[in-house]
């Protein structure tokens, strides 16, 4: 079997385009604003196209730049103001943190009516409860792609490969909600491979290049890969050997251009999902 490839950047442009519209009909900007402190150079890549991204989809967006000796304190205060602030729909804390500052306080310092990120406590407690909330852009995005499949879920045995309260978890979420038979596999797992052998989808959120091998996939299985990993050359690998999986796989995403674009397309469904809640 020769897998489709689902083309990640083609489907969060469409996506983007339909809340454009959606958003060029309301009589408001949907506002999301971006908290970056210090300049750790992977995250600006990622802040520039989320701002770019917004802007191009009609909403407004800022990122706030702050000293990489910004005290928790002060990061909880400028939080606070945009918390209180009408015209903020969506506040998103880029990670990684200085280390004088502790993530965990921070993020419950959001709103959750604002998070868009969906890490809040209240958020993952909606999520883990079946209740509807904001739901982490990545997973959100890997739901996306697996509905462009066509694959029915219900019933399906998914594998999830890591336990992150970023991807892995909310994945799982995600997949039991959709009625999927679920493990969540990680790296206390005893063989790996027999377990992802049995998914009918198997998402990959682990961070090993090229972990997952052809004979880890059972044949016509769909592979979505989160994983970004950097190799010795500079180019960019998922987690999943693609050119062999996609010999044995019905549906695979590529690294670059596969989840990456659909999560910053779900942070903006995200920030109009949250500004249609609060403003009514
Ligand atoms: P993380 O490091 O927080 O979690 C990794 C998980 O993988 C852990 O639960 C760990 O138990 C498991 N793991 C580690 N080594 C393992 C092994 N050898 N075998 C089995 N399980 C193992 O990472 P994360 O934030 O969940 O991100 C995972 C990957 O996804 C990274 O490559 C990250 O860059 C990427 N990512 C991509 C996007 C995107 O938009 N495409 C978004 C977030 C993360």
């Amino acid at each position: 079997m020769t897998a489709r490839i689902l083309d990640g950047k083609a489907i969060a442009a469409t996506l983007r385009a339909r809340l454009a519209a959606q958003v060029a009909t309301l009589p408001f900007r949907p506002g999301l604003r971006v908290v970056r402190v210090g300049d750790d150079p992977a995250s600006g890549v990622y802040v520039r196209n989320k701002d770019r991204a917004a802007l191009a989809a009609g909403f407004s967006s800022a990122t706030i730049q702050l000293p990489v000796e910004t005290t928790e304190a002060e990061l909880l205060a400028t939080i606070r103001g945009l918390n209180d602030d009408p015209d903020v729909d969506g506040i998103l804390v880029q990670l990684p943190l200085p280390p004088q500052i502790r993530a965990a306080a921070v993020l419950d310092a959001v709103d959750p009516a604002k998070d868009v990120d969906g890490f809040h406590a209240i958020n993952a407690g909606r999520l883990a409860t079946g209740q509807p909330g904001l739901v982490p852009c990545t997973p959100k995005g890997v739901m996306h792609l697996l509905a462009e499949t066509g694959i029915a879920l219900s019933g399906a045995r998914a594998v999830v490969l890591g336990r992150s309260t970023i991807v892995g978890r909310p994945m799982a979420a995600l997949l039991l909600a959709a009625d999927a038979t679920v493990t969540i596999a990680h790296s206390r797992t005893r063989d790996l491979a027999a377990e992802c052998r049995r998914a009918d989808v198997l998402v990959a959120a682990v961070g090993r290049a090229e972990l997952v091998r052809a004979d880890w996939v059972a044949e016509g299985a769909v592979v979505i890969d989160v994983g970004i990993n950097r190799t010795a050359t500079g180019g960019l690998v998922g987690d999943v050997a693609f050119n062999e999986v996609s010999a044995r796989a019905s549906a695979i995403t590529p690294v670059p251009g596969g989840v990456g674009p659909m999560t910053i397309a779900c942070l903006l469904e995200n920030t109009l999902q949250a500004a249609l809640a609060r403003r009514g």
